[in-house]
């Protein structure tokens, strides 16, 4: 079934870009709603932006995504990601600002609010979205493809590799099931360089940035005295990213993901390439979704 939250929870904190604090509000929404934002800090009826692929506007340091009326809100991953790894289909979120705070840099606090609140399974059949075809998408040395899978989950596989040697060379492959966000991914944390942080405070970036929200890396290695919550916590959060990413299709993907030094940038185009080539995918309800993985394994 699709679900959405059984009750309403709010929290606040800084935008990780803007520096601006804002509050976020999460509310139960009917079936079908799918994911919308709704800015509380402009005109009535403007404010409404849904969470898709198609409104996404910019990929920069973050996913934004911008309505009709050229209002946005920026920053939405690690929120979406973290909806997505709680299986929610319908949500509102409410806010009263420009940027999603950035909390402690992962998913965690959005993650562990919504669980806490419970989630209300809705009287309608969840709808997702299954691959049918590959569909690759290549920016220069970055990579990411989706291809048919036999079950109803989203399998993930990436790998990233930095110059930096405190990054090198990682990768990962998970398998996204009911648990496996909460374990694997919602704690990673956002990271960045020391030496670019000048540079982007120059163009009105990181603005909110610190050693609170994200892992800063410098010549010496890791500044935060606290150092890693894990070795690879950066690959974990580029997974993480990807999750939000992916849940901009409008609904939960059955397929494989694999990723070569992924970004919002090629996983948006990814996305909106799948969604481009009807033939390369079609929707299914949960409940049909043991013949459609037959009738895949069949034409394999
Ligand atoms: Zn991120």
């Amino acid at each position: 079934m699709q679900h959405t939250l059984a009750k309403a929870v709010s929290c606040a904190g800084v935008g990780v870009h803007s520096g601006q604090r804002a509050r976020l509000n999460m509310r139960p929404a009917p079936v079908n709603t799918g994911i919308i934002f709704i800015r509380m800090d402009v005109p009535q009826g403007t404010g409404t932006v849904p969470a898709h692929a198609e409104t996404v506007s910019d990929t920069q340091l973050g996913t934004t995504i911008t309505n009709e009326h050229g209002v946005s809100v920026a920053v939405v991953e690690h929120l979406l990601a973290a909806i997505a790894g709680l299986g929610i289909d319908n949500l509102i979120v409410e806010i009263d600002a420009q940027e999603v705070p950035i909390m402690d840099g992962s998913s965690s606090v959005f993650y562990e609010m919504m669980m806490l609140a419970g989630l209300k399974a809705q009287g309608a059949l969840r709808r997702r979205i299954r691959v049918l075809e590959h569909i690759e998408v290549v920016e220069g040395p970055k990579r990411a493809s989706l291809s048919p899978v036999a079950d109803d989950s989203l399998t993930m596989r990436a790998r990233i590799e930095y110059t930096d040697k405190t990054i090198g060379v990682q990768q990962m492959a998970m398998r996204l099931v009911p648990g496996s966000f909460a374990r694997d991914l919602a704690f990673a944390r956002t990271f960045g360089f020391a030496r670019d942080v000048d540079m982007l405070r120059s163009m009105g970036l990181a603005r909110g940035g610190s050693l609170e929200n994200a892992v800063v890396i410098d010549e010496n290695g890791i500044m935060n005295p606290e150092g890693l919550r894990v070795e690879d916590e950066f690959i974990r959060h580029k997974m993480l990213d990807a999750v939000g990413d992916l849940m901009l299709a409008g609904a939960p993907i059955a397929g494989a993901y694999d990723a070569v030094q992924p970004g919002h940038s090629i996983n948006n185009k990814l996305v909106r390439a799948l969604l481009a080539t009807p033939s390369a995918w079609c929707w299914e309800d949960a409940g049909s979704l043991a013949e459609a993985g037959e009738g895949i394994r069949a034409t394999a």
